[in-house]
């Protein structure tokens, strides 16, 4: 199967040549049809500006990819024409972000929101038959009584309804490829697993490969079928989902886990990792993990893990992960 979107070594750097900070690092992942990808970590971490540059949203300059390739159901998107870019994008892409408010027009009713970015794509369609759809995927991502909130503006609306409207013009004209960014961060608890419903309900719909981004592995357990954890614009580790959330092998993936408040069990302590991720501007040396993990060693600081596979279906980048028969461990002289 061709992957809906291969990224590999992708690399984006900021500012002048020479002084170049890199916010993305050699990251590798892909996505394939039907599939749900979780990519986790804390904010600052790469995970949005992969996306956004392997897509050509970053502005350019001061942005650019310095490295590695990005296809799209097999065509490179790094070195094709903007103009094509954006087409395909718009046509084969949809996008749900953090704040709903900011992705819709606040002086057009909702359904003809909708509408219009089906009409956008499909010239032939008509307004009617356009409107008509509209209210189908209002009800579809499940709008009460939507023929009568189709005339209504998005201020009338709720956050969690809201973000159904921005998953209605997502899925409008059946993407390929969903790209759901924060997509519950700024609603309550009980929308959230609301809104997580509609989103997983619109991929199964649309049989779209989606990429799931969140600080929050509580929301990517939930989801995704496979993980990339994310940290200083580098892939930590990458596996199947249930795999790597019961075995994590980089201490990083771990001390996420640990300190991310547990589904079953009540919120009895929760420790945030110690210390704080850095930023683009004082990159550790060597893993850029270092200085928060507590099991360095002094190999830690000079060299930079590769990322390697570890078994049949996981990656680390870890100098002390090795592989086992049962698929990895972590094997360290001594926790400090
Ligand atoms: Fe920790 Fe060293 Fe592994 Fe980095 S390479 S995660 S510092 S043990
Ligand atoms: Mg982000």
């Amino acid at each position: 199967v061709v992957p809906t979107l291969s990224i590999k070594d992708l690399t984006v750097s900021f500012g002048k040549p020479g002084r170049e900070l890199l916010a993305v690092n050699g990251v590798t992942y892909d996505v394939q049809p039907g599939e749900t990808l979780g990519v986790v970590g804390e904010s600052g971490s790469g995970k949005s500006v992969t996306l956004l540059a392997a897509l050509g949203l970053l502005p350019s300059p001061p942005a650019r990819i310095s490295r590695g390739s990005v296809e799209f159901q097999g065509r490179d998107l790094a070195r094709m024409d903007a103009k094509k870019v954006r087409q395909i994008r718009g046509k084969d892409v949809g996008f749900i972000f953090q704040e709903p408010l900011t992705s819709l027009n606040p002086v057009m009713t909702i359904g003809d929101q909708i509408a219009e970015a089906i009409v956008v794509h499909d010239q032939n369609i008509g307004w009617q038959k356009a409107r008509a759809r509209a209210v189908e995927l209002m009800s579809l991502v499940g709008m009460p009584d939507p023929e009568r909130l189709a005339k209504q503006y998005p201020h009338e609306f709720s956050g969690g309804m809201r973000q159904r409207i921005v998953i209605a013009i997502a899925i409008a004209n059946n993407p390929k490829l969903l790209i759901a960014d924060e997509p519950t961060t700024a609603l309550d608890v009980t929308v959230q697993a609301q809104i997580l419903d509609v989103i997983r309900e619109a991929q199964e719909k649309t049989g779209a490969a989606t990429i799931l981004v969140s600080h929050d592995l509580g929301v990517i357990a939930q989801m995704a079928s496979k993980i990339v954890v994310m940290y200083a614009g580098r892939v930590m580790e990458a596996g199947d989902a249930e795999d790597v959330l019961e075995n994590p092998l980089h201490p990083y993936t771990a001390a996420l886990i640990e300190c991310a408040p547990t589904m079953e069990s009540e919120l009895k302590d929760i420790h945030p990792i110690p210390g704080q991720s850095p930023s683009l501007m004082e990159m550790p040396s060597g893993c850029p993990f270092h200085p928060r993990c507590r099991y360095r060693q002094d190999v830690c600081a000079s060299r930079v893990p590769a990322y390697r596979a570890i078994g049949s279906d996981r990656h680390v980048a870890c100098h002390f992960v090795e592989e086992t028969a049962e698929g990895g461990r972590l094997v360290v002289p001594a926790a400090i």
